[in-house]
């Protein structure tokens, strides 16, 4: 019954094994998307400053282009004096107050030319800044997505080493103790057994148990349950608890030499 009792807690072991690693494996691609996110949003962020370098670049073209129509039609005024169709006074302060006016207009047009080469120049800087965390996050993402997928073939290769383990486990526990097992670990999500404390409580459901059945669970010759939960106990208390698989798989390996 103690051999049993050693199987059924190593299988538990096992089971609670599996199930993780199934939890792991299903867990995969979520971790990927999440480790994706910083990449979609540094990718956003290039996207939207290279617009705006684009309206700038654009705003910045049509500038110079009103600039150049503006030092044309200076040019322009300016040949007419040369060609003296100027005579009168009265045409001569028309003349002069309207390249007065010319030369403003063209220094307007020229601040506003300055002050977006300026923004061009800024925006040119947020662009690379931008291109380099987008980079980072392309590289990080490569790394994470590399490792996470590379986990998928470990944790398989676990998944298929652990299944065997466990046939072979579970081949050899008495049959109606396994099928109990298995129902209570269906019941009892994936806890089929439960130690006994030193102090005599189930430590599944925390309840106490009677006395008898404590010291016979201690001496372990009978396969016994807890009257609240049903589960298989096992003495907790000292000196199997968390040594009862590892003295199993030494016993098994001993008896396949
Ligand atoms: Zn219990």
């Amino acid at each position: 019954m103690k051999e049993d009792l050693q199987r059924l807690m190593s299988l538990q072991e096992v089971d609670g094994r599996l199930e993780e690693l199934a939890d792991r494996k299903k867990r995969i691609p979520e971790l990927v998307a999440a480790a994706q996110r910083p990449l979609h949003a540094a990718q956003a962020l290039h996207e939207v400053t290279k617009k705006d370098l684009d309206t700038s670049t654009k705003q910045r073209k049509a500038v110079e282009d009103e600039l150049a129509v503006q030092e044309q039609a200076i040019s322009k005024l300016q040949d007419r004096a040369i060609k003296g169709a100027i005579k009168t006074n009265k045409e001569f302060q028309a003349h002069k107050f309207e390249i007065d006016l010319a030369k403003k207009k063209k220094g307007e047009i020229e601040e506003q030319l300055l002050m977006l080469m300026d923004q061009v120049d800024v925006k040119k800087k947020e662009l690379a800044q931008a291109d380099a965390a987008m980079k980072e996050a392309e590289r990080k993402f490569a790394v994470e997505k590399t490792s996470l997928e590379g986990s998928v073939g470990a944790i398989e290769q676990e998944l298929v080493e652990q299944t065997q383990r466990r046939k072979d486990m579970a081949a050899a526990v008495e049959k109606s103790l396994l099928r109990t097992y298995e129902k209570l670990r269906v019941s009892r999500k994936g806890q089929a057994l439960a130690g006994v404390t030193k102090e005599g409580s189930c430590m599944a459901c925390r309840l106490q148990i009677q006395p008898q059945v404590v010291s016979d669970v201690k001496r372990g010759m009978s396969v016994l349950t807890c009257i609240y939960c049903q589960r298989i106990l096992y003495w907790a208390g000292e000196p199997y608890h968390g040594t009862a698989a590892s003295e199993l798989e030494k016993e098994t390996a001993e008896k396949s030499d």
